[in-house]
């Protein structure tokens, strides 16, 4: 993957926020936060080894959540909201939803929500598995009261195969700009590595004076 691909991967999931009102992919101009969201979790080995690294420099972040890692991991879901972190829905089983039949959209939607609406830390945002959208999607989701969230900017940083060859820290220090949603993964196998570089991208973000929100934040504005 080179860095041809990472843009293409950011920008291709984007849709025209004028047909959809209710999907953001980025803050509003002039907002200087930075977003960190999480996907694919609750991962029982770096789902807590992410929160620790979140304590420790006091930044609060997003986590989308799919059901069935929710139901997996009893506790860890709550234990992300009780550490001030807001969390959403990522699906039931994190299925490819863009050619899928109204039904099977619904029912992977419903059976996402149920697992997580529980939760202290629950909004109601949705990520599409992937960033597939469609407009049956965004249809749904007005109906059901939730907000789409995609993101401004990914690092791919599930690939473990083309970190291994960059310096993910770097990458994220140079290209994420104040007002960015930030795609990363709890849930990926090797996001051990992911978390190492976050440490270290977090303490130059902080040194360089720059703050971290909640995705609900943007949706105040
Ligand atoms: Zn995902």
């Amino acid at each position: 993957m080179n860095r041809l691909s990472v843009f293409l991967h950011s920008s291709i999931h984007k849709p025209m926020p004028l047909f959809f009102r209710n999907t953001i992919a980025k803050a509003p101009h002039g907002d200087k936060k930075i977003y960190l969201t999480f996907d694919d979790g609750p991962h029982v080995q770096n789902t807590p080894a992410l929160l620790k690294l979140l304590d420790k420099f006091d930044v609060k972040a997003t986590f989308f959540l799919t059901g069935k890692n929710v139901i997996s991991n009893p506790g860890l879901a709550e234990e992300i909201c009780q550490c001030g972190h807001i969390v959403g829905n990522h699906g039931w089983q994190h299925l490819n939803l863009r050619f899928k039949q109204c039904a099977a959209i619904a029912d992977e939607l419903k059976r996402g929500h149920d697992c997580v609406a529980e939760l202290s830390g629950f909004r109601y945002i949705f990520r599409p598995p992937y960033g597939a959208w469609n407009p049956r999607i965004m249809k749904l989701c007005q109906e059901l009261g939730y907000t789409v969230v995609l993101w401004s900017f990914s690092a791919a940083d599930y690939n473990y195969h083309y970190w291994q060859k960059n310096n993910l820290a770097a990458i994220l220090n140079q290209y994420v700009k104040p007002g960015e949603i930030v795609l990363l993964h709890d849930g990926a196998p090797q996001a051990s590595n992911m978390i190492f570089a976050l440490e270290m991208a977090i303490e130059y973000w902080l040194e360089a004076g720059k703050t971290f929100g909640l995705i609900p934040e943007i949706l105040k504005k």
